[in-house]
């Protein structure tokens, strides 16, 4: 009796389990700057209820600045330098949102936050098209194999042609492609979009503030013309039977393949097209998948807590000096003051205040389910990569780290402050802000970046932070490359060679730094047995 009550809790317990993972959709919003993607996330705040004024997100922003001056540079450069997450419940779903920079300089970034989603919504300006950044997020995208869904907004604008933009998507980024809602013209004749998924045609009043009372009409009912004029009506008709024809149904297999991206017309800042998409994405993006560690594979679904960390932010508050680690959960329920295993460190540690993000605000979560993100304090504990347990030894794959564009040697500004600057250095390297190198030919340390603002970052970061000032002067460097050969004697007589050129990077693995593509170029055929390595793992 005893054992059939124990079985019958055990099976309503993991189908609970079950759900709650089910349930999850993880997620980032990906654009080139400028296309809408803090626009869009805003709307979705607004249709999840957990904002009921448009403009937050942004004056958010604004505010933060008050309370932690090194985000003045993300004000005055109007860019998103952080990562931030928003999770909020849409129908029976809970919605997890990685947001991330469009800045270029902080594409490394964002490369990491895309190692911790299930799947992605890319937001393209309609009247721009693909842009230089929305192609190189869809080549992570490719490579991770994450599906994709496409918005193409500021349908409110004059821009192209749906159908060329259509053939543009599919061309420059290289993946299939089928709408599932369609514009009903555009720019100042912009009427709203037409749900092909679901077959009906929502009608809003556009506004910029608030959800508003929505018409639901067919498309092929007379009370269309109510609404839109008449040739509109015609065009929508003929434009949604030669998508049909043109396009093939969609197939949610193909999609979770990564094989073909559903398309979704709109306006994010007049709200038109975002509640078809946000329907729809609950619908068919995927739950949390499988997360590959280098032992084995970890299912969500496994009982135990197992989660890495993709993302680490400095002081939100300068009056505390500590960091939050964004950690994705893999696997299992997380609980507060649990213990838990501390892979690199080979420790065991509990938490006691692991937070949450909801919209505006923190608040301390009791447990989170394969799929959540938390955030947890970090006074200089955790590395990206990390990984926490329950005690078994896992290591989770991340993004290697990419050989850096831009280089200087980074000197000691304050003699009394070395101390500072050391430690500084060491933790915005953990961060993943910048790569550091030393030099073993005159030990001096050189920061490797893949954009220039990321060494204003540092330097305003190592004064506002830890108090430390440093100088940045200039290295000629082209490449900084990962070298590695199965001959030592071939990899102690290159290093003998270049030993100049010599550098270890903070793991200790051997990094040649080429200063020229020429230098490189006669080194890789010089040297047949070293191999040449650009990003970090091998
Ligand atoms: P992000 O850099 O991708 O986060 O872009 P934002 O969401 O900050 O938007 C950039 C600019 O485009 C802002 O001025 C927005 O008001 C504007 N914008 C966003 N969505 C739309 C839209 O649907 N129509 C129009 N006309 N402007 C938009």
């Amino acid at each position: 009796m005893f054992c059939e009550a124990t079985t019958l809790y055990i099976e309503i317990y993991i189908m609970a389990k079950i759900r709650e993972i089910e349930r999850r959709r993880t997620f980032a919003i990906i654009a080139h700057p400028d296309a809408g993607k803090t626009t869009l996330t805003e709307k979705f705040l607004l249709f999840g209820g957990q904002i009921q004024v448009a403009g937050a997100v942004k004056s958010n922003k604004i505010k933060k600045t008050a309370t932690s001056d090194w985000m003045e540079i993300e004000k005055q450069r109007g860019i998103s330098v952080t990562t931030s997450v928003m999770e909020f419940d849409y129908k029976d779903f809970k919605v997890n949102i990685l947001d991330t920079p469009g800045h270029q300089d902080f594409v490394e970034d964002t490369f990491r936050t895309l190692t911790a989603v299930d799947s992605v919504i890319i937001v393209v300006d309609g009247a721009r098209g693909v842009e230089t950044q929305t192609r190189k997020l869809m080549e992570v995208c490719r490579m991770r194999k994450t599906p994709v869904i496409i918005f193409v907004n500021k349908m409110d604008r004059e821009g192209r042609d749906p159908f060329d933009l259509l053939d543009e998507l599919e061309e420059e980024l290289q993946i299939g492609v089928r709408p599932l809602s369609w514009p009903i013209d555009q720019g100042a004749r912009f009427r709203g979009v037409y749900n092909i998924y679901e077959d009906k045609l929502d009608l809003y009043q556009p506004s910029k503030q608030v959800v508003t009372e929505k018409v639901e009409v067919r498309v092929d009912s007379d009370e269309l013309l109510n609404y839109i004029e008449e040739g509109q009506a015609q065009q929508l008709r003929e434009d949604l039977e030669l998508v049909g024809g043109v396009y093939p149904d969609f197939n949610r297999e193909e999609y979770l393949n990564a094989e073909m991206a559903p398309v979704f017309f709109g306006s994010a800042l007049t709200n038109f097209g975002v509640k078809e998409l946000l329907d729809c994405f609950v619908e068919i993006a995927p739950s949390p998948l499988p997360t590959k560690a280098e032992e084995r594979l970890v299912k969500p679904e496994e009982p135990k807590f197992t989660g890495f960390v993709f993302k680490i932010t400095a002081n939100i508050d300068p009056n505390h000096r500590s960091c939050v680690a964004f950690c994705k959960i893999c696997s299992g329920k997380f609980e507060r003051n649990a213990p838990y295993y501390h892979v690199r460190h080979d420790k065991t540690m509990r938490f006691s205040s692991p937070t949450q993000f909801m919209a505006q605000r923190k608040t301390t979560v009791e447990e989170a389910w394969a799929g959540d993100i938390i955030g947890l304090p970090d006074n200089g504990t955790f590395k990206i990569g990390d990984t926490l347990t329950e005690g078994e030894k896992l290591h989770f794959k991340g993004l290697p780290s990419f050989s850096p564009e831009m280089f200087k040697y980074i000197e000691n500004a304050d003699p009394m402050k070395q101390k500072q600057l050391a430690k500084g250095v060491e933790q915005l390297m953990d961060e993943g802000v910048a790569q550091l190198f030393v030099n073993q030919f005159n030990g001096r340390k050189i920061i490797g970046t893949v954009g220039q603002l990321q060494f204003e970052v540092i330097q305003y970061r190592l004064q506002n932070e830890y108090n430390a000032s440093c100088r940045w002067e200039p290295v000629r460097l082209y490449k900084a490359c990962w070298i590695e050969s199965d001959s030592k004697e071939a990899l102690d007589e290159f290093k003998k060679r270049k030993y100049q050129f010599m550098a270890k990077d903070r793991e200790g693995r051997d990094v040649f730094l080429a200063d020229s593509s020429y230098m490189l170029q006669m080194a890789q055929s010089d040297f047949k047995e070293i191999k040449f390595h650009f990003t970090s793992e091998f």
